[in-house]
């Protein structure tokens, strides 16, 4: 092996170090990355625990990206839809303070109310709402009977819920998956 032969060699070896030191580190930020989201959501699991499910039914429509079903274009979804007959009455998952009701043409009949922890719960397309602002309210208690109203396909209940930051999460995750 002459010098030059021993140079290359050299080069070869510390550049494929280098490679190899590379993409363990991007693989490592990664895995970090995933560990963090799903950290959070443990952790919003456990901010939650002894919450109710306002209505008990079963999705018909998840949270996120979706075709609007009336308008046909494709946006987001900051809730989930809740299936349920008109009049079917629906309980607040935690104690808190109602923060609004308000009509508009979307929504229909709708209501949010503010938790103890910062949370806040929305529900839309309600027929009425059997509180009003300011009301303090208890966990279990009931909040509106459901309904048709706003911009809707069919009765459901409109579920929404955000995180002491503004956030919009997904009930699905954060709180239908509690049993
Ligand atoms: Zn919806």
């Amino acid at each position: 092996m002459n010098k030059r032969q021993v140079y290359w060699g050299l080069g070869i070896g510390i550049s494929l170090t280098g490679l190899g030191f590379l993409i363990f580190h991007r693989r490592k930020e990664l895995t970090d990355a995933v560990e963090q989201v799903e950290q959070k959501a443990g952790e919003v699991r456990q901010k939650l625990e002894g919450w109710l499910k306002p209505l008990a039914a079963k999705i018909s429509s998840p949270f996120g990206y979706r075709t609007n079903p009336v308008t046909k274009e494709k946006q987001f979804h900051n809730g989930i839809d809740l299936p349920v007959p008109v009049g079917t009455s629906v309980k607040s998952p935690m104690d808190g303070v109602v923060e609004n009701v308000y009509f508009n043409s979307l929504g229909g009949n709708q209501l949010i109310v503010k938790h103890s922890n910062g949370f806040s719960t929305g529900y839309a397309h309600l027929t009425k709402a059997l509180v009003k602002k300011g009301d303090k309210i208890k966990k279990g208690q009931s909040l509106a009977l459901s309904g048709n109203t706003g911009r809707s396909t069919g009765p459901h209940v409109h579920f929404t819920m955000k995180d002491a930051k503004g956030n919009y999460l997904d009930p699905a995750k954060v709180l239908y998956s509690i049993s």
